[in-house]
C-alpha cells in the first residue's frame, strides 16, 4: 500500500497539544508520520463487439486504461444466438490466465450463457478480479449456430484512481 506524508504533523508524527505546552502523538497518522493512500474507485464499463462468422471463431480484445487498474466485477453480453462459446484470458501476469470457466486447463471454452448475464441480472465475478492498467483482456468467440453471430461483451467494474492521487500529491 502506498503512503504519503501526513499533512497534519508534516511527517514528524507529533503535534502540539491545544495549549501548545506539550507535544502529543499526531491524531491523524497516530504517530507514523505517513498516511496510507486510499485508492479512489469509479464505476467503469469496458465494451467489445465481435462479429463471429458462421461456425467460425473470431478474437477480440479490450485494452484497459493506461493509468488506471480495473477491478472486474460483472460480466454482461448480448448475442445473436446463444450457441456461442467464449474464452476470456488475461496476460497481465506474463502468462495467460483464463477468466472464463475451464473445461480444459488453458482453454476455458464455455457457452456464453454460462459466463455472461444481462444488465438486469449480470454475472458476478467473485472475488472481483483486478487487471493492471494498460493490459489487454483477450476474447475468442466461436459460433456454433451456423449463422453470423454478433457478440457484445461488457465488463463492468471499478477504475482504481490510486495513481492519479499519487501523482497529484
Ligand atoms: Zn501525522
Amino acid at each position: 500500500m502506498r503512503t504519503y506524508q501526513c499533512h497534519v504533523c508534516k511527517g514528524s508524527g507529533a503535534v502540539h497539544n491545544p495549549m501548545r505546552t506539550l507535544w502529543q502523538r499526531c491524531p491523524m497518522c497516530e504517530g507514523a508520520g505517513q498516511i496510507q493512500a486510499t485508492p479512489g474507485k469509479k464505476p467503469a464499463w469496458y465494451t467489445l463487439k465481435i462479429d463471429v462468422p458462421p461456425s467460425g471463431s473470431q478474437p477480440g480484445s479490450i485494452q484497459i486504461n493506461g493509468r488506471k487498474d480495473f477491478e472486474l466485477q460483472l460480466l454482461m453480453a448480448t448475442y445473436t444466438d446463444p450457441r456461442l462459446l467464449v474464452t476470456i484470458q488475461d496476460f497481465s501476469g506474463g502468462e495467460y490466465w483464463t477468466i472464463s470457466p475451464n473445461q480444459n486447463y488453458g482453454i476455458g471454452i464455455v457457452p456464453i450463457t454460462l459466463i455472461a448475464g444481462t444488465a438486469q441480472l449480470p454475472f458476478p465475478i467473485r472475488p472481483s478480479y483486478r487487471i493492471p492498467k494498460n493490459n489487454a483482456v483477450n476474447f475468442v468467440a466461436t459460433d456454433q449456430s451456423g449463422a453470423p453471430n454478433t457478440l457484445n461483451m461488457v465488463m463492468y467494474g471499478l477504475s482504481i484512481l490510486e495513481d492519479e492521487a499519487q501523482q497529484a500529491a
